[in-house]
């Protein structure tokens, strides 16, 4: 009798489940397990809550779906608490497994604990096998070495494109058998409602009205609602066909694909993405947008091989180029900054909309990050921390590796490149209706005026109903000003290189 045991990380589905697929055709029994740690819980550097509550809800509707679509297949969803290099070697002993399968990560810290399972596993004669299947290509197919990996996305793209291939990705097992009832007994795990780790904080459903009808899209953590969120953009909204032109949006599910919170948690795999997007071309249409989303796809692979290269430097201050900028960590400011009040409509409306929803557009990222770090100075790993716990999609790879591009301490070959909010402002939210959306103080003011309210006189600002410095706060820094002092900055450290 085999039995093995599969560890669900940052994977939490039955399609495309490589490790799954291979204890199914390796073992007569299979105990699927997954580890709640509580060090993952614990805060960031900076204080904050690592998993806020968007994420948390998002993990535990993930594991609910998972635990009931294994039911359904005959296969049962064992959640422990523990640290996973050592409750897995415990669990592995006692059920007598001879192999524990698990998916490929790439963040630092997922590695080591890799490390460490694997190390402790060798003593008890355990191997300990690990598959790839969360990015599209696997690092092993790679026309490189990991660390030849180009330091630009656009040379790394050239190098793979129409030379490695996207894997298929497998269906999901029809049959997972579980353990016996007495092996079974000896997993200490606990019901996913018990488990106060996962459930500290309250539901969002006494608001749910509000949230909903502010939020992009309701997002519901599992396999089952990533599934259908593919099926309702490509086929049924067909917006695929669009979506290159619509992609800079920030109002609305259907700007962008919605799809990074289900790919973060794995409950979707790139790989069926990408399934579909060819079957899309071959039944409705080819075009530049069907393209776009593999381009974007594979920016999210590259950022995984850039910590796969880079390690731990990706999560330190001088990031991946190991600059040694003079950032402030100036903590009113930064208030300013994560609360949505520093006088920049933009900025703010986006702020806003990520506390409340959890969720902030690819061009509202871009532009927060880049008044953080460009306008204000601040030490970017606050604002990639603020984002680590309130992101619904937070990624390690796709979150630190994209701060340290916008931050400058990353893959960018310009040298001082900021974003102007006022003029991105004008050309993705030329009617204002964004930043009304997230910002009620201004609702009244006329679209032309509305991302410049500091330029509102006096009788304008007693027609419109807001005072600027009482019910909206006045800048917080010149913006041309605040980028100059930190270009200043940013050469003189580059010149000391
Ligand atoms: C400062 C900053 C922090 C970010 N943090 C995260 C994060 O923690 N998790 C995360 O998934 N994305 C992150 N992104 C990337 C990007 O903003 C989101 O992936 C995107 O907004 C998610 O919306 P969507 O699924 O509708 O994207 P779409 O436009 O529909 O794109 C499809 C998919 O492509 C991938 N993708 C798109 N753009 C990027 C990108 N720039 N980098 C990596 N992958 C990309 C995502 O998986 C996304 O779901 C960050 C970007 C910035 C500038």
């Amino acid at each position: 009798m085999t039995t093995s045991l599969v560890w669900f990380r940052n994977d939490l589905r039955l399609h495309d489940h490589r490790a799954l697929s291979r204890a199914v055709q390796q073992s007569d029994q299979v105990a699927c397990v997954f580890v709640v740690a509580p060090s993952a819980f614990e805060r960031t550097s900076f204080g904050y809550e690592r998993v806020g509550p968007f994420r948390l809800q998002f993990l535990r509707e993930s594991l609910i779906d998972l635990r009931d679509n294994l039911h359904k297949i005959g296969g049962v969803l064992h959640v422990v608490v523990g640290e996973p290099e050592i409750v897995l070697p415990r669990i592995a002993a006692d059920i007598e497994a001879s192999t524990v399968y698990c998916h490929q990560e790439y963040a630092t810290e997922e590695t080591t604990t890799q490390t460490r399972l694997e190390s402790s596993l060798c003593e008890s004669g355990c191997s300990l096998e690990v598959s790839s299947a969360n990015t599209l290509l696997e690092a092993d197919d790679l026309p490189f070495p990991i660390d030849e990996l180009p330091e630009l996305f656009t040379h790394f793209r050239n190098k793979i494109e129409h030379r490695t291939e996207v894997l298929s990705p497998l269906a999901a097992p029809t049959r997972v058998p579980r353990l016996d009832e007495k092996t079974s007994a000896k997993i200490p795990d606990q019901p996913i409602d018990s488990i106060d780790l996962l459930c500290r904080n309250p539901s969002r459903d006494d608001d749910q009205a509000t949230y909903v009808d502010r939020a992009v899209l309701k997002f519901v953590g599992g396999e089952s609602a990533g599934l259908a969120r593919v099926d309702d953009y490509l086929w049924k909204s067909d917006c695929l066909r669009t979506y290159k032109e619509t992609r800079n949006g920030m109002i609305g599910a259907n700007y962008s694909s919605k799809f990074s919170a289900w790919l973060a948690m794995g409950c979707l795999s790139p790989r069926k993405i990408y399934e579909e997007v060819l079957r899309y071309e071959k039944e409705r249409i080819r075009n530049e947008s069907t393209y776009w989303m593999y381009f974007e796809l594979l920016w999210r692979d590259y950022f995984a091989f850039v910590v796969a290269k880079h390690g731990q430097h990706v999560f330190q201050v001088g990031g991946l180029r190991q600059e040694s900028l003079d950032w402030n960590q100036d903590t009113a400011w930064f208030d300013a900054w994560r609360k949505g009040k520093t006088g920049y409509p933009l900025i703010d409306a986006n702020m806003r909309e990520l506390e409340e929803t959890g969720f902030m557009s690819n061009r509202g990222r871009q532009n927060v990050a880049s008044f953080l770090t460009k306008n204000l100075g601040i030490d970017w790993r606050m604002g990639a921390e603020w984002f680590e716990s309130l992101l619904i999609d937070y990624d390690p790879c796709s979150n630190y590796g994209n701060w340290n591009y916008v931050s400058g301490v990353g893959n960018d070959a310009r040298s001082f490149r900021w974003f102007n909010p006022i003029k991105q402002a004008s050309d993705y939210d030329p009617e204002g209706s964004y930043v009304k959306h997230w910002i009620p103080e201004l609702a009244s003011v006329p679209s032309d005026k509305v991302h410049t309210p500091w330029k509102l006189s006096q009788e304008e600002q007693h027609r419109y109903g807001v005072v600027i410095g009482d019910h909206y706060p006045a800048p917080l820094v010149d913006l041309f000003q605040s980028a100059d002092v930190q270009k200043q900055r940013f050469m003189k450290a580059r010149s000391h290189r």
